[in-house]
């Protein structure tokens, strides 16, 4: 038996929905796309969706969509997956780390203004396990500076801020359908927004920058023309991916509620553990746990990492900052040092937290770090 950090959850419904599209007359740019489009921007409560391949192309395409290009800055959290910042790479502009709170593990609001510049342009907040970051905060900050807000929420669908869903907040939201994550369509991914400027070029950088709408193109030679107004990718997402998503979306709030079940259950169990700091909810703040993360504050981590990896329990560690990636390092990143972002990687765990996670499993699991922490 080996018990993974994370997984997905795929049932004979979430196969009947994929089957039926394979026998369609669309498998890409069909109606499943936009139907699966529609149903995470109700979920959410936005107005406009743009399913793409991945949500690191969701990210890619939401800097373009914001202008953000060759000599920018762009604001991010260091302990976050390298494509919240890679994505600012693309574009020829700079990410500038700002350290993390060492409660929430999210970017700190109140060390944003120290790091912005003229060159600012953006701020990529990421809900980091599926804690909503200090939205309020960081929306005063964008507006003080017209800086343009992009949540990156690959780890918060589902979660709530001040009694609303992640992904209708700011400029723009994107998502992630990777197979660990809260839903999954094997690849896809999302941009969120409720500006139909933002949207438009969304669409257009999704598909090669090419358009055939009447309005934006500068003449019409017939039926068969279109035009690329921009450089855009190829980041389609397909019909049989979001037929999986379509029939995934019906079981999001029970993956939600079964996740924030094992999560209690977890800081119940192993909250008396000395030499060990559990996740702490922000007030406002209603968590999605895409991750359950531990830190070892009197023990080897990676001690205790070893330990429990022998135990056939798949922890794993989420993140090295971004900038220790030896990448970032050869390129311009070496003085770079985040206090509570190095402190928080020496001693993270992330334990297993997944909806079919059972209460067997979940038990070996906190027994298992009980006799290792012991
Ligand atoms: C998973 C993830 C991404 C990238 O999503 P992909 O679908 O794997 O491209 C971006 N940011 C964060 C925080 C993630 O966890």
């Amino acid at each position: 038996m080996y018990i993974p950090y994370g997984r997905q959850w795929i049932d004979e419904e979430d196969i009947k929905g994929v089957v039926d599209v394979l026998r369609s007359d669309y498998v890409t740019t069909g109606p499943a796309v936009v139907e699966f489009e529609r149903k995470v921007a109700d979920y959410v409560g936005a107005k406009y969706a743009v399913a793409v391949s991945n949500g690191t192309a969701a990210l890619h395409i939401a800097c373009l969509a914001a202008g953000i290009g060759e000599g920018d800055e762009v604001i991010t959290t260091p302990v976050t997956f390298a494509a919240s910042a890679n994505c600012a790479l693309y574009c020829g502009a700079k990410p500038v780390f700002v350290d993390i709170d060492p409660d929430t593990y999210n970017i700190d609001p109140r060390k944003i203004e120290d790091k912005i510049t003229t060159s600012t342009k953006a701020i990529i907040a990421v809900h980091f396990t599926g804690q909503p970051c200090q939205m309020d905060e960081i929306h005063a900050i964008g507006k003080k500076y017209n800086l343009l807000v992009i949540e990156d929420a690959a780890h918060g669908l589902g979660a709530d801020y001040k009694g609303k869903k992640v992904g209708s907040m700011s400029d723009m939201t994107t998502f992630s359908f990777h197979p660990v994550k809260h839903i999954t369509t094997g690849e896809g991914g999302m941009v969120l927004t409720n500006n139909k400027d933002l949207y438009e070029k969304l669409i257009l950088y999704r598909g090669h920058g090419i358009t055939r709408e009447e309005d934006l193109m500068t003449e019409n030679q017939g039926g068969w023309y279109y035009q690329q107004l921009a450089l855009g990718y190829n980041y389609r997402i397909t019909d049989i991916q979001c037929a999986l998503g379509i029939s995934q979306m019906n079981k999001l709030d029970d993956f939600v509620t079964r996740r924030r079940k094992i999560a209690k259950r977890y800081t119940e169990s192993l909250k008396d553990i000395e030499g060990l700091k559990l996740p702490k909810q922000e007030t406002g703040c209603n968590n999605s746990w895409h991750l359950y993360v531990i830190q070892i504050l009197n023990k080897d981590r990676k001690e205790v990492f070893d330990a429990l990896r022998r135990k056939n329990i798949g922890v794993n560690v989420h993140y090295i900052p971004v900038y220790k990636h030896p990448y970032y390092q050869n390129n311009g990143y070496a003085h770079v040092h985040c206090e509570n972002a190095e402190k928080y990687y020496e001693r993270a765990i992330s334990i297993p937290m997944y909806p079919a996670l059972t209460d067997e499993e979940q038990d070996y699991v906190i027994r298992s770090i009980k006799e290792v922490l012991s």
